[in-house]
């Protein structure tokens, strides 16, 4: 693997450099680590990196990307990081919405939503999970039948991130009980200003509202707001967590901290004399670095055709691991105040990220069986009709049948 920049991507940095030297001004301060509590001057900087280049890189030409790679991508955040940018807020529309529709919408979809998504003068959301279904994603219960002009919409989603700011989400359901539950689901881009559509923010930790409860009391969606075949939501679904995946590895340049971020927060204090305190830096460090040169190989394996493997989730893994040990040496060092400002937000947030994007168990699975060949795991519900399973039923108003 070559790590230096082909001409290409070269001449791509500069302009980008160029461009981000003469703007740099506009933009608003970096969101705290994780979120906006206002997204609106994000979404207006949004809109300036959109007409530059420099958001949406991957995405075809044709719907307003650059029409690169994810190297191009990184190269673009890691450039805007390194000169105190903001980054977007709206990264889930970006890196797997967009590109799902991109994937499998209609041409009357892709015309109306992916432009003002791009420009972030819409907001959109991701409305898989469900409380009784987050890493068994499959299990949803989330009901749509046919009735008014095309669909209606029953049940409740969860951890939804900005449902507060969207205009837009994108919502897996049931559309068929009777299949096995890997089929019978359905795809939909649901409106999120439509009567019966309820949204609560749920209040971390740390004070903020990442994310939030939906709620979908009878909501009417028309005929066309399908995405990809009816029933056919599983392999829509898919492709947006491989989109997820590869936003992941664009990533693992600029997470919310870097290892040398963690020196420079003792840099005074006499714990840096400590020699447990060298040793877990010293470890920080090169597990973070032996990350970040996985993502490259990864991202030059993707550019020459290939798609996301597990490299993600080992990633993911890895920096929450460093990002905690980081997070908690600090605070060990510098005491209780330490909770309350940025390493305390870190240390929550860090927890809380174990699941997003997959927890560090069900990542480990895929990683035993995809790169280690050990004997997956036994999946006794393969092939039976959803209403019959435990739970499945009573969810969906039939009648209980222990598989
Ligand atoms: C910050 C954040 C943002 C998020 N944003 C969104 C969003 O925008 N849209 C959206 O749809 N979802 C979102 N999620 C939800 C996320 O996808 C789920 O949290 C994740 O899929 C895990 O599901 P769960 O929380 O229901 O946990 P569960 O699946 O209930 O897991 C609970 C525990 O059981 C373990 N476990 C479960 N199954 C197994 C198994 N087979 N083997 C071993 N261990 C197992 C898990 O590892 C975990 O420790 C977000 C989550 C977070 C934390």
């Amino acid at each position: 693997m070559d790590l230096n920049d082909t001409p290409e991507q070269a001449e791509f940095r500069a302009r980008a450099r160029e461009w981000i030297a003469a703007h740099a001004a506009e933009s608003p301060p970096p969101a705290t680590h994780f979120h906006a509590a206002d997204p609106a001057p994000y979404r207006e900087w949004q809109a300036k990196l959109a007409k530059a280049g420099l958001v949406g890189v991957t995405w075809p030409a044709e719907f307003g990307g650059a029409g690169l790679g994810p190297a191009e991508q990184m190269i673009a955040n890691t450039e805007l990081a390194a000169a105190g940018c903001a980054t977007i807020v709206d990264h889930i529309a970006i890196g797997e919405l967009g590109p799902t529709i991109i994937a499998y919408g209609s041409d009357e979809q892709k015309d109306r939503y992916l432009a003002p998504m791009l420009e972030g003068s819409a907001g959109w959301c991701q409305l898989f999970s469900e409380p009784a279904a987050g890493s068994d994603l499959a299990g949803i219960v989330t009901k749509a039948r046919r009735g008014g002009d095309g669909w209606v919409i029953d049940g409740q989603k969860v951890w939804t991130t900005m449902a507060q700011f969207a205009d837009f989400g994108l919502l897996l359901a049931r559309t068929d009980p009777s299949l096995p539950k890997h089929r019978g689901l359905t795809m939909f881009v649901v409106d999120m200003h439509a009567p019966g559509v309820t949204v609560r923010p749920l209040r971390q930790i740390t004070g903020a509202s990442g994310f939030n409860e939906v709620f979908f009391d009878g909501v009417e969606l028309p005929e066309d707001a399908t995405v990809g075949p009816v029933d056919a939501g599983w392999q829509v679904a898919m492709t947006t967590l491989m989109f997820e995946r590869m936003a992941v590895l664009a990533a693992l340049d600029q997470m919310p901290f870097a290892p040398e971020d963690f020196v420079m927060g003792v840099l005074d204090h006499p714990g840096l004399d400590d020699g447990r305190v060298k040793q877990v830096l010293a470890e920080i460090t090169a597990e973070v670095t032996g990350l970040q040169f996985t993502a490259y190989r990864a991202l030059s394996a993707l550019g020459a055709g290939g798609i996301p493997g597990p490299e993600a989730g080992l990633g993911k893994i890895g920096l929450i691991e460093s990002g905690v040990k980081g997070a908690q040496l600090l605070t060990e060092l510098l005491g209780p105040d330490a909770l309350e400002g940025e390493w305390g937000e870190l240390l929550c947030e860090m927890q809380g990220l174990r699941s997003g994007g997959g927890t560090d168990e069900i990542l480990r699975n895929t990683i035993g069986e995809r790169v280690l060949g050990l004997p997956p795991e036994p999946r006794v519900d393969k092939g039976v009709p959803f209403e019959q399973l435990v739970g499945g039923a009573a969810r969906n108003g039939a009648e209980e049948v222990v598989a």
